[in-house]
């Protein structure tokens, strides 16, 4: 213990290079830019609107990037140093706002375009905020509470001019939750001398957080698929149902659309994908009593509650023959290879970015109704704002003042979108996306940004 507790920075930076090698292996050989991908969803809808190349450039580009070192004091002694990242994309409509992520293959080119579509999903959602996404290289998973604690606030406390109730909000995200949240408020606080709770959004509720704020991404969702199946004729009672990832977003769907009636047939976490043997489909609350037990979905078939059988290959999900597929997991998931093979009606974007440009033009072509993630996904970011009102008058409203409310901002939105897409005759994403930069580019110009 001793000797361990002798190691030096250095030697820990060291491992930090290592690691960092292995993870831009793996990058580079699986994984496309995402954030092209994102350039490329502006680019489709930028051309049915009458920008000039300085309009596009300022509104593509992130406004700024920083980078941090996070030297961190792990439970065994030694010193491991993590990087970490906040992007903000865009404020001409309000303060930065947007999740920081934490997982072993966050890069860059990840926060960028994740800060990038928060721009564009909090014009869609018509909230008064701008683009923001920030993110740290570490696996949870292997990580201890305290180790953990230590990290958030360091992150924190590196950014801590970044940060601030009319600058920046960061908010939950992959792998983040709000007693994370609840340390940043903390560290904020101790440094400012305030008691500053505006300053991050999916607190828990003992700290200022909103009511509905947990189910809020999922409740968001459960709108848009109720919108969606209505345009469609279809009905959402009795509509079988693939979720991919039962995280946050995930897992809070599953719950919902089975209230719905809808038939929970597939569901898929780190550990694999699971398809149910039973015709009424998987118990999600059966799936979070395992995940409770074992941190994950890991050995769920043999679970005699669950009713499942595991796929070989956990893509097979995004295949199965079910009426709506639910991606709740990272980007680039559904691409030219697996979206031919795509059986679902609706596809509904929980996660950010899972389908690639390539695979949108072979869905269109396929006739599948795709909700797109700044779309379908902008429900936790709208109650994180009505949580950021209720922190500023210090006066808070109960769960179905909340649910009343987001259910305005989705339905609204989803109208704005599904309008736009037919008077453009394009897709949803780009309908969104044409509705969104038309936002922001407006409210750039009334400042004079490009002056
Ligand atoms: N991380 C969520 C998102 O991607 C929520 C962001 C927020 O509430 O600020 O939309």
């Amino acid at each position: 213990m001793a000797e361990k507790r002798a190691k030096t920075p250095i030697s820990g930076a060291r491992q930090d290079k290592q690691y960092e090698n292995i993870l831009e292996e793996m990058h580079s050989a699986d994984r496309k830019s995402v954030f092209q991908n994102a350039l490329q969803q502006f680019d489709d809808a930028a051309q049915h609107l009458n920008l000039s190349s300085d309009q596009i450039a300022m509104i593509q580009q992130p406004r700024r990037v920083i980078e941090v070192k996070l030297p961190i004091r792990m439970d065994d002694g030694n010193i491991k140093v993590f990087k970490g990242y906040r992007v903000q994309h865009n404020i001409a409509r309000g303060p930065a706002k947007g999740g920081v992520r934490f997982h072993p293959q966050v890069d860059l080119d990840e926060v960028k375009a994740l800060s990038f579509w928060m721009t564009f999903k909090c014009a869609v959602v018509g909230i008064p905020m701008g683009g923001g996404k920030g993110g740290v290289i570490c696996d949870p998973s292997e990580m201890s509470q305290s180790e953990m604690e230590r990290l958030a606030r360091r992150y924190f406390a590196e950014m801590i001019d970044i940060f601030g109730p009319d600058r920046d909000v960061p908010a939950p995200d992959v792998n983040t939750n709000p007693q994370v949240m609840a340390w940043f408020l903390d560290t904020y606080s101790m440094h400012k001398g305030d008691y500053t709770p505006a300053v991050v959004t999916g607190k828990p509720l003992e700290l200022g957080g909103s009511e509905g704020r947990v189910t809020a991404t999922a409740q968001g969702v459960t709108f848009t698929i109720l919108q969606a199946v209505d345009r469609l004729g279809m009905k959402l009672d009795g509509a079988t149902v693939a979720i991919q990832g039962f995280g946050n977003a995930g897992s809070n769907a599953a719950v919902l659309l089975k209230g719905h009636g809808a038939v929970i047939k597939a569901i898929s976490d780190v550990s694999g994908g699971f398809v149910s043997t039973d015709p009424a489909g998987i118990d999600p609350q059966v799936a979070l009593d395992h995940i409770k037990q074992n941190r994950t979905l890991k050995g769920f078939e043999n679970n005699p509650a669950a009713k499942v059988s595991k796929y070989n290959n956990a893509n097979d999900l995004l295949t199965e023959e079910v009426d709506i597929l639910v991606p709740a997991a990272l980007e680039n998931q559904i691409t030219e290879k697996n979206a031919g093979q795509v059986k679902a009606k609706i596809i509904a974007e929980a996660a950010n970015g899972p389908c690639t440009p390539e695979a949108d033009a072979i869905l269109a072509k396929n006739g599948v109704f795709l909700i797109p993630d700044i779309l379908c996904n902008a429900g936790g970011v709208t109650v994180s704002y009505l949580e950021w009102v209720q922190n500023r008058m210090g006066y808070y409203w109960d769960a179905e003042h909340i649910f009343m409310d987001l259910k305005r901002y989705m339905d609204n939105a989803f109208s704005a979108v599904y309008q736009t897409s037919t008077k453009f005759e394009v897709n949803m994403r780009t309908a969104a996306f044409i509705v969104a930069i038309e936002r922001v580019t407006r409210a750039a110009e009334m400042r004079g940004l490009y002056a």
